[in-house]
């Protein structure tokens, strides 16, 4: 695969792709992948495309119905695309030449996956009503004025900014509602010990037998945790705005979520 032809958004959209491949324990990374990867990263295509038909949730929900769940497979292993999303990649780009872009951008991943008629995503994106050629012809006219698709989106009702993303306000108000019961303090992100099985490299953070047999202790081998509000990530090597955030003890928001969405519901005396 060409990444770097691929704008930093999109090349984010294969980032989340491999994680949500890995999540469900997919050998592969598939076009559903893809398009929760997108819906995870690109907040604005998705608000001004796929909004008004669905929720990313709701979306989740079908590829977790149509998904045997298998183990989750490690984050580090190097997860191969599918015969049908190599296609779906290249017709990103032929979607990115035709419209003379220099880059493959979220937008071409959009129409790429539509163009591979029989993939569950484009099922997916059919049955609500998204086809390929209204899609293009959305997409089009930002395209050809230069301004990116996730810039146009800016100041729109029901949408909040979150280091820079745009996420559907109802979206993000449910999470925090979640995370409202919790005592969140600020702490450096450090990472976790973990115990690894030999045989097959699943993970346990239940440390209470560390010499069980068949296991090894890693220290330090948890590397990073997501924002349980906008799925930023927490690590130690990323620098400050990733290396501070908010935790519970066992969950962690970073600080922009907790700043814009929980610090008003903390104490007094916590402030
Ligand atoms: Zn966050």
């Amino acid at each position: 695969m060409f990444f770097h032809l691929y704008t930093e958004k999109a090349r984010r959209v294969i980032f989340f792709a491999r994680y949500e491949a890995s999540q469900f324990g997919s050998p592969y990374i598939e076009t559903e992948h893809i398009l929760l990867g997108l819906l995870r990263e690109d907040k604005a295509i998705t608000n001004r495309i796929l909004r008004a038909r669905f929720s990313v949730e709701s979306i989740r929900r079908q590829v977790e119905d149509r998904t045997l769940i298998r183990e989750k497979i490690s984050t580090s292993v190097d997860l191969p695309v599918s015969n049908e999303c190599k296609r779906v990649l290249g017709y990103a780009a032929e979607e990115a030449e035709r419209m003379r872009q220099q880059h493959i951008g979220t937008e071409h991943l959009l129409l790429g996956r539509l163009r591979e008629k029989d993939c569950f995503a484009a099922q997916l994106l059919n049955s609500k009503g998204v086809f390929l050629d209204a899609t293009r012809d959305q997409l089009a006219p930002q395209i050809d004025k230069g301004v990116k698709p996730a810039e146009a989106e800016v100041g729109e009702q029901g949408v909040v900014e979150i280091h820079g993303e745009m996420w559907d306000q109802d979206y993000i108000e449910t999470q925090v509602g979640a995370l409202g019961r919790f005592v969140w303090r600020r702490r450096d992100w450090e990472p976790d010990d973990i115990l690894v099985e030999e045989a097959t490299g699943r993970i346990s953070f239940d440390l209470a037998n560390p010499n069980e047999s068949g296991f090894r202790i890693v220290k330090g081998g948890w590397l990073r945790d997501l924002c349980q509000v906008c799925e930023w990530e927490l690590n130690a090597t990323g620098g400050l705005e990733h290396s501070i955030g908010y935790t519970n003890g066992r969950d962690w928001v970073c600080v922009e979520c907790y700043e814009k969405f929980l610090k008003k519901n903390a104490p007094r005396s916590e402030l």
